[in-house]
């Protein structure tokens, strides 16, 4: 089903083609153990003889159906679903990553990633450099070093909304020989399909536009499966030696270019555990079911408030790259040219304060720490997520004092700004 169909199919369709006399609905797998007859059937698919399923914790087939939807959207070989964004962040990394090990990452990220990154994972032993993605390939280059095994950016950075060249991006992690991994969470594979630009892994906070209705908490890994491990199988001992945790088995040699999702799911699921429950992976393949047709109705509303925000004389900025005065507009023209994502940052005259005033008047929009969600919803970093930081320190963090966050949903458009001039006036 993956490869003759076109996106809007693969959201309906991808993932589960019941057989004579199946539900037509994907089912809930609500099991965490799968039968078999006799004891050797088992003892094949614990050796990874033989596909099939036989505990939850590893594959199950709800989680299997939207991860092969996912998969199929991205133009993927095969995907993981996880228990939510941060998992698939961490996974991602860790999977090609051990103690001792060190990777770049562009400094435009979500700030839990950010934190997972440079705090956690320190923790284990494994070190990143934070490169402005704007940097030159030489200055991105520089951060490299000979134990660097991967190169990390988001499409689109939550919230500063800075779009990645993936183009450039790709070409400085291949020029080491390493993987570029992106979160594509805000463009979805609606309107940005990384792989067709040189990136080797996507990750999903399927949390977001993906799920769509804030019903659940996921995340999603994509291989492309075109990266060749075993071309710097030095770099890569995990994936192209043998793993003595599965009886010598090696990964590139038994499952080739789904060598880095196996070995996800087979050593990394297996041990660490953050799956998707079979009910969440449901109400997020619902979810999938639209995407299609909410990404264009949450560009078309965003396009149409920044604009509307951008005329306004109470709002001192404006940052979304569908204005053609945007910093990002032409790389998103390149990468984007159906739209971005529904996400827009603005600033008030006035500061903090007036911001804080003008979002307590809002009444269709509703605060929440959630972004990317069918209704409209609005954040003030500098009073929630970020609000141990002093202002001089959100600079830093790239996040004015003054931004709001204001991720436009897919209600009628002139309603939301209705909403928003009323909050200004007030
Ligand atoms: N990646 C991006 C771009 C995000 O915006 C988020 C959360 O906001 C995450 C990852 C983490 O995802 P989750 O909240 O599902 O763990």
């Amino acid at each position: 089903m993956a490869k003759q169909f076109k996106p809007e199919t693969l959201c309906v369709q991808a993932g589960w083609t019941p057989k004579k006399g199946e539900p037509r609905v994907l089912p809930i797998y609500q099991s965490t153990t799968f039968k078999y007859e006799t004891s050797e059937q088992m003892a094949r698919l614990f050796d990874l003889e033989e596909s099939g399923y036989f505990y939850t914790r590893l594959q199950n087939p709800t989680n299997d159906a939207v991860a092969a939807k996912i998969a199929a959207l991205e133009g993927g070989v095969a995907g993981m679903l996880t228990s939510s964004g941060q998992a698939a962040n961490f996974y991602a990394i860790f999977n090609i990553c051990q103690a001792g090990d060190h990777f770049v990452c562009s400094s435009a990220i979500y700030g839990g990633t950010f934190n997972l990154f440079g705090v956690t994972m320190k923790k284990l032993g494994i070190e990143v450099t934070f490169v402005s993605p704007d940097a030159s390939e030489e200055e991105i280059s520089a951060a490299f070093r000979p134990n660097t095994k991967a190169l990390f950016g988001e499409t689109i950075s939550n919230p500063s909304l800075e779009v990645l060249d993936i183009e450039k991006f790709a070409r400085i992690a291949h020029s080491h020989g390493v993987p570029l991994i992106v979160d594509n969470t805000f463009p979805t594979p609606i309107n940005c399909r990384p792989f067709e630009w040189g990136a080797d892994i996507v990750v999903h906070s399927t949390t977001k536009y993906m799920d769509g209705h804030a019903t659940s908490v996921g995340g999603c890994i994509v291989d492309s499966g075109k990266f060749d491990w075993d071309a710097h199988a030095d770099k890569f001992p995990g994936l192209c030696t043998p793993d003595e945790s599965y009886h010598g088995l090696t990964y590139t040699k038994a499952f080739g270019k789904m060598a880095y999702i196996t070995k996800a799911t087979a050593q990394l699921m297996r041990d660490l555990g953050s799956i998707q429950s079979p009910q969440n992976s449901f109400l997020l393949n619902l979810g999938l079911e639209t995407l299609h047709l909410r990404m264009p109705q949450h560009c078309k509303n965003a396009q149409a408030v920044a604009e509307y925000l951008s005329k306004n004389d109470k709002v001192a900025w404006v940052n979304y790259c569908g204005l053609p005065d945007n910093k990002y507009y032409e790389l998103a023209q390149k990468y984007m040219p159906n739209g971005s994502c529904g996400v827009i940052s603005f600033g008030l005259k006035g500061g903090r304060e007036i911001s804080i005033k003008f979002m307590d008047s809002l009444k269709l929009a509703a605060i929440v720490t959630h972004v990317a969600d069918a209704r409209t919803c609005v954040l003030h970093p500098a009073s929630h997520t970020h609000r141990q930081l002093s202002d001089e320190q959100l600079l830093e963090a790239g996040v004015r004092p003054d931004l709001i966050r204001f991720s436009v949903g897919i209600e009628n458009a002139d309603d939301i700004i209705a909403d928003i001039e009323q909050a200004l006036n007030a």
